[in-house]
């Protein structure tokens, strides 16, 4: 029906009905599209995204314009007589929905500062012999000027599967910061606290050179403001190789039939699991823990650090298991081998310590137990949180003597050694954890290390009265 006959159906109706308040009565409770502005809220960066829904019975819009206001002056974001300057969708029989993405190419003119978002439209009433309007506003802050980044520290020096700090500012002090190394970020927390006198702007970022990334992987700092601006800067550091082991293992039946019936028992990922007792079954079930269950349980260990504390709980250099013997280093590249085939490749990734049977663990410096029960591979485990990411991990235990939650000094027992979870024997499986990515502990177990690399950055940032 064109609009003409719909008007004219509608003047008959009137003049036939003689109802003339029938109609007034129809009109007045006629309402506007109802509209919700998505995006943006608050805060508009150099780059920025319109998004806005409109309701209206059928679609049916006469009218659609979005703008952005400042000082007075209009400045378009979309019009429905120009419906290409945004993405419009209709996304159920009443709602449509508009977005796009505006930036300084776009809108030139904006200026930092206080703005308003404005959209309105209009639709038809009554077989369109009258139409309804409705306009919603949001008042937002434009801000142009990217974060700025500024490094404190000195003297960075990274080796190939170890860890490094740096010290920086950045402003303002709500953006988000850190240390990007290839793919991973690692986040700056507020130094006060650990750094004497420390501003508001001041930011303390362990990072790490992971031993599966390249040794040229490129690092930098980023910074990310509410309103998107983004800012990286480079700092000067020194990245050193280093040679990882290799080695073979023998994988026995017997080794099979002891280590892998309580995984499967325990794990809830082999819940499913019933193992026929071949050694076949046991090999294809060693096989499957060996790889993907350590991967899961990685991909654990990476949600694990989100909960993180703020602050640095640590002091000192952290502890090796007393009297042990040093049976596997970090990051070995192990090959295994069953009757003779090789089977399998994994690289270890952390340090295996060999002491007496049922030795006692011991935290290995202050921290909160994040985790303290049975892990996967890793048999009974405790990890303990040291804050700002750090965190280390006790594998293999015979028993757990302590609960999450737990705060815990240097020293104090965590259980006991023993040979749970994917172990050839008692041992402790020790490692550190940044951001739940293991590091070198050879690091932080050194004092020379932890004066030079962290504390003397620490010292040097509060006497320079930031
Ligand atoms: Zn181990």
């Amino acid at each position: 029906m064109s609009r003409t006959v719909v008007v004219l159906l509608a003047l008959l109706l009137v003049a036939v009905g003689g109802a003339g308040g029938g109609l007034f009565f129809a009109l007045s409770r006629a309402e506007g599209p109802v509209i919700e502005i998505v995006r943006p809220t608050g805060l508009v960066g150099r780059s920025a995204t319109f998004e806005a829904t409109v309701e209206a019975p059928r679609a049916e819009l006469l009218a659609l314009d979005a703008v952005i206001e400042q000082d007075g002056a209009a400045h378009p974001l979309f019009s429905l007589d120009d419906p290409t300057s945004a993405d419009m969708r209709q996304e159920g029989p009443d709602l449509v929905r508009i977005g796009r993405t505006f930036d300084r190419e776009s809108h030139p003119e904006l200026r930092a500062g206080a703005a308003t978002v404005r959209v309105s439209a209009a639709r038809p009433v009554v077989f369109g012999i009258s139409e309804r309007s409705t306009t919603v506003e949001v008042d937002v802050e434009v801000r142009l000027q990217p974060p700025r980044l500024a490094v404190a520290s000195t003297f960075h020096y990274v080796n190939h599967g170890g860890s490094e700090l740096v010290v920086y500012t950045v402003s303002p002090p709500d953006a988000a910061s850190g240390v990007r190394v290839g793919d991973r970020e690692y986040p700056g927390y507020p130094a006060a606290g650990a750094v004497e006198g420390a501003g508001d702007n001041l930011r303390l970022a362990y990072f790490a050179l992971n031993h599966d990334q390249d040794l040229n992987t490129p690092i930098e700092l980023y910074a990310r403001d509410p309103a998107g601006n983004e800012a990286s800067a480079q700092f000067d550091h020194r990245r050193f190789p280093r040679r990882f082991r290799r080695s073979r293992i023998n994988v026995s039946d017997a080794f099979l039939q002891r280590v892998v019936p309580p995984i499967v028992s325990q794990a809830p990922d082999l819940a499913d699991e019933e193992p026929d007792g071949t050694d076949e079954d046991w090999l294809d079930l060693y096989l499957f823990i060996n790889g993907e269950l350590r991967r899961r349980n990685r991909a654990t260990l990476l949600e694990l650090a989100a909960g993180t504390a703020p602050e640095m709980l640590w002091s000192g250099a952290f502890r090796q298991l007393a009297n042990s013997q040093v049976e596997s280093g970090f990051a070995d590249h192990r090959t295994y081998l069953y009757n003779g085939d090789e089977v399998d490749q994994q690289v270890h990734l952390g340090f295996d310590l060999a002491s007496t049977a049922n030795a006692p663990i011991r935290a290995s410096n202050d921290g909160v137990v994040v985790r303290a029960d049975y892990f996967g591979i890793f048999g009974n485990c405790v990890i303990v949180d040291h804050g700002m990411g750090l965190q280390s991990l006790y594998a293999h235990l015979s028993s757990i003597a302590v609960s999450p939650g737990d705060a815990v000094e240097q020293g104090q027992q965590l259980g006991l050694s023993g040979q749970t979870g994917l172990a050839g024997g008692d041992h402790l499986h020790f490692a550190m954890l940044l951001h739940g990515r293991p590091v070198s502990p050879v690091e932080w177990w050194d004092p020379h290390w932890i004066e030079d690399r962290i504390r003397r950055k620490l010292r040097a940032a509060g006497t320079a009265g930031d």
